[in-house]
């Protein structure tokens, strides 16, 4: 009898390893079922000719059983990660570009300091309440769909054993050169790697671009809901996250992802995550060779934290989620830009100490406002044509900190 039963269990185990379930899920099945067989194992004169219903996709994404005794450790903080190529390093990489020596390093780090790489599926149980994670967890996240993250990252990931999730956005997949295929995804898929959704067109959905007699309405709704419908019938999955192009959203865009029925939506705003955060805009924070400091300031694990469940300022939706504008490496053609960044990550700031300095010109007279940690400038003549750098400086807790983004100066003439 005891064979019987531990012959159960293994093919149990067999059963639901081929259907993705997570090692610990796994682990946890199974000692529920030691602890008490199921309705089932405890009658084997049913009918066995049967054969068993193949599982259908709901069956499939519907979460374990939680155990009564699951204690769910609310205080918890998650960081998540966002890399996009991960290709050595020439002149035509890129600002998002990470090298696999240096995403290799990271993987390290993480490990040297004790931070728990989690899955997206955990993610959610925790954010649920079902299961609980390390209280420093995090996400790894690679965006639009560079076949680098195929080739390149995954093995990596794969020696570290850490899950992540790959947000593509469906026009770039299978075009070839450094685009990822549906075949790669499907890969990817089978070894567990969560697949999100991030649009069609990868179009900032504060802006947008519709198709000739298309209204905007019609172009964002297909940007946010039939992509996700793209992934899932391509896949085969439940797609449950989503991130936003460039990090950008409004209060509509936000409504559009409610109705796709999201789990989660990602910005670019890096930010410790906790428990009560709102699901549509949980940060991340993004490599950027000319920002190392970001990354730096994840692993630390001593940035700003989420704002709990305090509604958006959806006045200001761009202000709260973007980290510089113009953007890090944006080519403008406006010669009197607003100068604009969130400096959150800098700390708490004494709001008397910040000023702005653009390369070329001097310093600029700013506003700064300690509430929304945004400042804002105008540059009082208008610009030449040419590179510019943006530095803000400031001083939090007796100790000068400061940030740099780059932005291009392009005049309409040259441009069009
Ligand atoms: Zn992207």
């Amino acid at each position: 009898m005891k064979k019987f039963f531990a012959m159960l269990i293994l093919l149990a185990g067999v059963f639901f390893s081929l259907y993705k379930w997570s090692p610990q899920t796994l682990e946890r099945i199974q000692s529920l079922w030691k602890e008490k067989p199921p309705l089932a194992i405890q009658m084997p004169s049913l009918p066995t000719a049967e054969p068993a219903p193949k599982p259908s996709l709901e069956t499939k994404i519907t979460p374990a059983p939680r155990p009564a005794n699951v204690t769910v450790d609310k205080t918890a903080q998650v960081i998540a990660l966002m890399y996009h190529r991960v290709e050595p390093a020439t002149n035509t990489t890129g600002a998002l570009n990470i090298s696999p020596e240096l995403f290799e390093q990271h993987m390290q780090t993480l490990k040297e300091r004790g931070l728990a790489v989690i899955s997206m599926q955990d993610f959610l149980a925790w954010r649920r309440g079902e299961k609980t994670i390390p209280p420093r967890s995090v996400l790894i996240t690679i965006d639009d769909g560079y076949v680098s993250a195929f080739d390149t990252a995954r093995p990596i990931l794969k020696k570290f054993g850490y899950p992540w999730t790959c947000f593509v956005y469906t026009k770039f997949i299978g075009t070839g050169g450094k685009s990822i295929s549906w075949e790669q995804l499907g890969q990817l898929r089978d070894e567990g790697v969560e697949i999100g959704c991030h649009t069609i067109s990868h179009i900032n959905l504060r802006d947008p671009r519709p198709k000739a007699g298309e209204t905007n309405e019609q172009w964002l709704r297909e940007e946010i809901i039939n992509s996700k419908q793209i992934i899932e019938q391509r896949l085969g999955i439940k797609c449950a996250t989503f991130a936003y192009p460039e990090g950008r959203y409004n209060s509509h865009v936000l409504e559009l992802v409610k109705e796709a029925g999201y789990a989660a939506a990602f910005t670019a705003y890096g930010q410790r995550v906790t428990h009560g955060a709102p699901y549509d805009r949980i940060g991340r924070y993004a490599w950027n060779v000319r920002r190392p400091q970001d990354m730096a300031q994840a692993f630390a694990f001593n940035g700003p934290i989420e704002a709990g469940n305090e509604p958006p300022d959806l006045s200001e939706p761009a202000a709260a989620t973007s980290i510089t504008q113009p953007l890090e490496g944006e080519t403008i053609t406006n010669d009197r830009p607003i100068l604009k960044a969130n400096l959150a990550t800098l700390g708490v700031l004494d709001p008397a100490s910040v000023g702005l300095r653009l390369s070329g010109v001097g310093i600029i007279p700013c506003k700064y406002d300690p509430a929304t940690s945004i400042i804002e400038a105008r540059p009082g003549q208008p610009l030449t044509a040419g590179d510019y750098t943006v530095t803000v400086s400031a001083k939090a807790a007796g100790k000068r900190v400061e940030t740099q983004w780059r932005f291009k100066f392009e005049p309409t003439s040259k441009t069009q």
